[in-house]
């Protein structure tokens, strides 16, 4: 008899899909899927790991043990690039009320033998007709085999992507309070470039995201613009007929249109509520939105995604048209903020050929056809003083006046911040004031941020009502100064904040 026993079986997981004629999640049509690019390990009967393996595309995986010995398998719910593969990764989905875990499934402990050498596991959903009654196994199997439909596009385009590593953090008890993280109370799935973590919904009758595709995709789309492209985004709370903050406009319709692409399916569903039946949902290719512009998410994503499926001349839609786009490297070291104009910009410059095609989309959502400044808008989404959207701040102490509103929203919405361009010949120190103009009232706050390719370099935040200084020494080149009246920004200012301010700079030596 050999010495050595092949195990080998496949790995799978109940995937709960959304209901095709209603809203929420259908449990009825659960199928089992294959668990693909899987961590599998053998272990001994002191869980100790004695060999692993990378599960394939079917989920089918084989590992040698002694014959004899017990020995049990263990799959985890992490991606993990063969060692010796030119591209990289590791994602992971983990246990934020846990100490952060990763979750894993593991077979019976079993002497290795020809009886014993087909092991099959599955993940299963937990689901028993109208609630989770049973351990939700299968959900950080969901979820990770969405990643996984993410990496495979992405490989396609480049076989040696190094993606950083990335932890998805999903408990059942991840709910929609705003608190604690390690309690649950994560408010929404959201991605966190500090944090280095996606987190997940997956409180029952409250909002689960485990089987929601688009949203774990898009979370992933903000985590592969941070960390394999550029994003300027401020965050906070957006709608689709929102006016943003056109930083945030470019990095929520980006990662909208960047789940549907990867997904090919330009119907972005969001379940939750009470049996998860509930339903929100965002057509992605929609062109008549309700908000059209350069700060709308909605425009934003109608632009990428339409751009994605307008390409008749291949066989299959190619999400490397999008993807080198925004790896190029004009576009990360932009000397203007990350926006549709910069998207647009690097394309033609990629592609001339494409010029028409975006240019007319472009149209199609009221977003001039410029440069990645924006220089040409004419649609100011209602207030004149938005634009241009970049003002260009001489360096001769000339002042140039700039308004900030909340009229549009707080923090992130679309006349909150005000944005200077300063174009540095002569390196030296450089002081810029703003002082409120016109009427002025009693508190207003002004705060600056000066960036340099998207990057604070300085920032001037005192709590001063009416002025603001900040000095900083600048070699040539192009630097955006941003000016907010911090009554616009908090979400706990009572009434309408609007001020202008005269902003000058000068060399101070
Ligand atoms: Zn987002």
């Amino acid at each position: 008899m050999p010495a050595i026993i092949t195990l080998s079986g496949n790995i799978t997981y109940d995937f709960v899909p959304h209901a095709a004629e209603q809203d929420g999640l259908d449990y009825t049509a659960t199928v089992a899927r294959p668990g693909r690019g899987l961590l599998v390990e053998l272990l001994d009967a002191n869980n100790q790991v004695l060999t692993s393996t990378i599960s394939s595309q079917t989920g089918a995986y084989s590992l040698n043990a002694t014959r004899d010995k017990l020995v049990r398998v263990r799959v985890k719910a992490q991606l993990l690039s063969e060692s010796d593969n030119s591209a990289q990764w590791d994602f992971k989905v983990t246990d934020n009320t846990s100490n952060n875990s990763v979750y894993a499934m593991a077979g019976s402990l079993l002497a290795a033998n020809e009886a014993t050498a087909v092991r099959d596991l599955n993940a299963s959903s937990g689901w028993s007709g109208a609630a989770y009654t049973q351990p939700r196994v299968a959900a950080p199997f969901a979820i990770i085999d969405a990643i996984f439909t993410g990496v495979e596009r992405l490989l396609a385009v480049d076989d040696a992507l190094q993606f950083p590593s990335l932890e998805l953090r999903w408990s059942e008890d991840n709910n929609t309070a705003d608190g604690d993280l390690a309690l649950g109370e994560i408010a929404t799935s959201f991605y966190s470039s500090d944090l280095n973590a996606i987190y997940i919904l997956g409180s029952e009758n409250d909002d689960t995201d485990e089987y929601d595709r688009h949203v774990i995709l898009h979370e992933w789309g903000h985590y592969i613009e941070a960390k394999l492209s550029r994003s300027d985004s401020i965050g906070g709370s957006h709608q689709s007929d929102d006016k943003l903050d056109f930083r945030v406009a470019m990095s929520e319709g980006f990662s909208n249109a960047f789940s549907a692409m990867l997904l090919d399916d330009p119907v972005y569903r969001d379940t939750s509520g009470v049996q998860q039946s509930d339903d929100f949902r965002i057509a992605v290719n929609r062109i008549d939105n309700t908000v059209r512009g350069w700060y709308s998410e909605a425009s934003v994503q109608s632009i990428f995604y339409n751009f994605y499926v307008s390409d008749t001349n291949k066989t299959a839609r190619d999400i490397a048209d999008v993807f080198t786009v925004i790896r190029r490297d004009n576009y990360i070291n932009s000397d203007a903020f990350v926006s549709i104009y910069l998207f647009a910009e690097q394309l033609r410059a990629a592609d001339p050929t494409v010029t028409p095609t975006i240019n007319s989309l472009l149209i199609g959502q009221n977003i001039a056809i410029t440069d990645r400044f924006g220089a040409d808008e004419s649609n100011s989404g209602g207030a004149a003083a938005h634009l241009p959207i970049y003002k260009t701040l001489p360096l001769n102490n000339t002042a140039v006046n700039v308004c900030s509103t909340n009229n549009q929203g707080a923090y992130n919405k679309l006349g909150v911040s005000q944005f200077l361009l300063l174009n540095v010949v002569s390196a030296g120190n450089y002081r810029i004031t703003a002082a409120e103009s016109g009427t002025v009232s009693s508190d207003s706050d002004p705060n600056m941020y000066l960036y340099f390719r998207g990057e604070i370099l300085q920032e001037a935040t005192s709590a001063m009502v009416g002025s603001e200084t900040l000095t900083h020494s600048l070699l040539p080149g192009a630097y955006v100064l941003e000016l907010v009246d911090d009554r616009a920004v908090r979400d706990d200012f009572n009434g309408n904040a609007y001020a202008c301010f005269d902003v000058r700079a000068f060399q101070l030596n």
